[in-house]
């Protein structure tokens, strides 16, 4: 190891020593093979990297920084640190960052107080999205409040330090993804908005999509997003370098309070606090309750993540359902004829500004045709019979899109879009019958495996091929094989290798975090924290009592469950809402309404009690005891079904077969 070949001073030699088992413990990366260096040598020829206009619009209106970008928290880690990133400075990428994401991760690690316009500012590179901050006659309006309390709490303070220390009077909620709400008492106090003294506004549907696409699959997501994410990979050249979006994940409290204010009309004007905004609503696009903001007093458009310096997602990695690419590309367009002739800077709840009438319009025109195309020429070639992967990999822009550094494939990419517009239309299944219930995966890797002559037939070709740059193939081969024999270790070695030169490769960060966690968990397994849950306290007050009961059914383990009957009336004393639930033939369904006669028994308890229950604050037995749970009737039924439920488990197997 090199580390060694430079002689340490004694402490330090000392401390290695005493570190050595935890570092063995960490399998180091791997440098760039000749195929990933010139992979990535040749994208310096490809794209306009002399064109350095991003670079002066990231950094234009600077007003201030935190300190190295830093913001503690309560836990050991800080839940943000911009510092552990100075490795971007260097203008030059290295060999192992594909030169046109290391461009983006740089500008990503921009950060700061931003002044865009007479009395709008943002706050960007504090957390993964930005603060939006305008000031009214009396107050603040606080467009988007970043992913946790933390980070924005930060985030209005740095504005404090520079500006008049006016109240918050305002929240608006660009749209329903966490990144733009979970913050949201870091800014205001949850009393204020009680006593009326602040107003959230948010787009139609908002709480409904807020906590529903985070609970139902919620654990799958979670997981998923470590790989999308990488949030346990560490930041470094051979690591995490961004999120396409934003540095990074912050790591601290995510919070949520309820709009008290809903814009349901598709064009809305209102004044507030002496400013015109018109909230025009996109649902469907890059979230399914999303609005832009149009302010014509200063001449500003907000696309909320409509429109960003990236090519976005019609399909997220971590999983959720598709999003309409045409519907996306109408939209834009009606925001470029709308607001595009009067409007002199487009911001987004992402990324850095556009400056400029002429250069604003033709950026919203490409990002309007980027969807347009993805959809429409993923759609010809269905309809020629082309299945997914055929799809993706024919599919190329033309030059004229492919040349604009904010439609590259950062956080989105031309490939898993494809296959999303596939999916759209047509679903998981390509129509050839071969394909329609093959052996599960294990089971035909091991036919695979003996049919290409064993594991080390296979790894020897595999080895082969690693060598001529072949990742893709060897990447998909090995995992046969390490689901064939998953403690074959030669095979999980050679896997993550080749995983690794596909991650070093990639434009997007998703995809390179995809490879890179993929590489890391193949080498030490799955990781020993769990991921943070997505069921807050905050989420599970929004969460209505019908969805509650809805994720009891999907925790319904129906081995356990079957040939059971239980039917509970349940009693909410503060909703003054009656449900009962029916278990039977291993489905749990629920109805609202009268108590059912013929019940296994009754529950009366408050929706409060309800939850500490489900956060673990209280167990079921105690909060009977206690009397928060008053029981008629069979008293051992509730418990019955409460054994029922599986827990989930936040680290699942992914890179390796699930254990059986
Ligand atoms: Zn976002």
């Amino acid at each position: 190891m090199t580390r060694s070949a430079v002689r340490a001073p004694l402490p330090l030699r000392l401390l290695l020593v005493l570190l050595a088992p935890l570092l063995a413990a960490q399998a180091p990366a791997k440098d760039a093979t000749a195929p990933t260096r010139d992979a990535n040598a040749a994208i310096l020829t490809e794209l306009p990297f002399a064109d350095r206009r991003d670079f002066a619009d990231a950094q234009r209106g600077f007003v201030a920084a935190l300190p190295d970008g830093v913001i503690a928290g309560s836990g050991p880690r800080p839940v943000w640190n911009m510092k552990a990133y100075d490795f971007l400075a260097k203008e030059e990428a290295p060999p192992t960052v594909n030169p046109s994401l290391w461009r983006q991760a740089r500008l990503d690690a921009i950060h700061g107080l931003f002044k865009v316009a007479d009395r709008i500012y943002q706050l960007r590179g504090l957390d993964i999205s930005n603060m939006t901050i305008v000031e009214g006659d009396s107050g603040l309006i606080v467009i988007d409040t970043l992913l946790t309390a933390e980070t924005a709490h930060a985030a209005l303070e740095l504005y404090y330090q520079h500006r008049p220390r006016k109240p918050v009077v305002a929240v608006i909620y660009s749209h329903s993804h966490v990144d733009h709400f979970g913050g949201v008492k870091g800014v205001v106090d949850e009393a204020e908005v009680r006593a009326g003294r602040v107003k959230i506004y948010a787009p139609d549907g908002f709480m409904a999509h807020a906590v529903a696409e985070n609970i139902i699959a919620g654990n799958a997501m979670s997981r998923r997003a470590q790989y999308m994410y990488g949030p346990l990979l560490p930041p470094g050249e051979r690591g995490q370098v961004d999120t396409g979006l934003g540095k990074a994940l912050a790591r601290g409290t995510q919070t949520l309070l309820a709009p008290t204010d809903i814009v349901v009309k598709a064009e809305d004007e209102r004044v507030i606090d002496g400013v015109d905004i018109v909230f025009e609503l996109t649902p469907g696009t890059e979230a399914p309750s999303e609005m832009n903001l149009y302010f014509p007093q200063f001449r500003v458009l907000d696309m909320a993540e409509n429109a960003t310096h990236t090519m976005h997602n019609l399909y997220t990695l971590r999983g959720a359902e598709i999003r309409d690419g045409n519907a996306w590309a109408r939209y834009l367009d009606d925001a470029l004829a709308r607001f595009g002739d009067k409007s002199d800077v487009l911001i987004a709840q992402h990324h850095w500004p556009v400056w400029g009438g002429d250069k604003l319009q033709a950026y919203l025109a490409k990002q309007r045709d980027l969807y347009k195309f993805i959809n429409d020429q993923s759609l010809r070639l269905l309809n020629q019979g082309y299945t997914p992967g055929e799809i993706a990999e024919q599919l190329e822009l033309p030059k004229s899109l492919a040349q604009e550094w904010a439609l590259r494939g950062y956080y989105g990419t031309l490939r898993h879009n494809a296959r999303a517009v596939y999916q759209k239309y047509l679903g998981w299944y390509d129509s050839n019958p071969a394909d329609l219930d093959p052996l599960p995966p294990v089971a035909a890797a091991r036919k695979q495996v003996e049919y290409m002559g064993g594991a080390a037939a296979v790894i020897a070709h595999a080895r082969a091929d690693f060598a001529k740059g072949e990742y893709r193939w060897v990447a998909s081969v090995m995992k046969e094989v390490v689901f064939a024999e998953p403690e074959n270790a030669e095979a999980r070695a050679l896997e993550a290798d080749a995983l690794e030169q596909l991650g070093y490769q990639q434009e997007s960060a998703p995809w390179r975090n995809e490879y890179l966690v993929g590489a890391q968990e193949l080498r030490q397994g799955p990781p020993k924290l769990a991921g943070p849950t997505t069921l807050t306290a905050d989420a599970l007050k929004a969460v209505s009592t019908e969805l509650f009961f809805d994720f009891l059914g999907v925790r319904l383990n129906a081995k356990r469950a079957e040939g059971k009957h239980i039917v509970l009336n349940w009693s909410f004393s503060d909703l003054g809402e009656t449900h009962v639930i029916t278990l039977e033939n291993s489905a749990l369904t629920h109805r609202i309404g009268a108590a059912a006669a013929t019940a296994d028994a009754s529950l009366t308890l408050t929706r409060a009690t309800l939850d500490a229950v489900v956060l673990k604050q209280l167990s079921f037995a105690d909060a009977v005891s206690s009397g928060r749970i008053a029981i008629a009737g069979d008293a051992t039924k509730p418990a019955e079904l409460l054994g029922l439920l599986d827990s989930f488990e936040p680290r699942f197997a992914i890179v390796t077969p699930p254990e059986a």
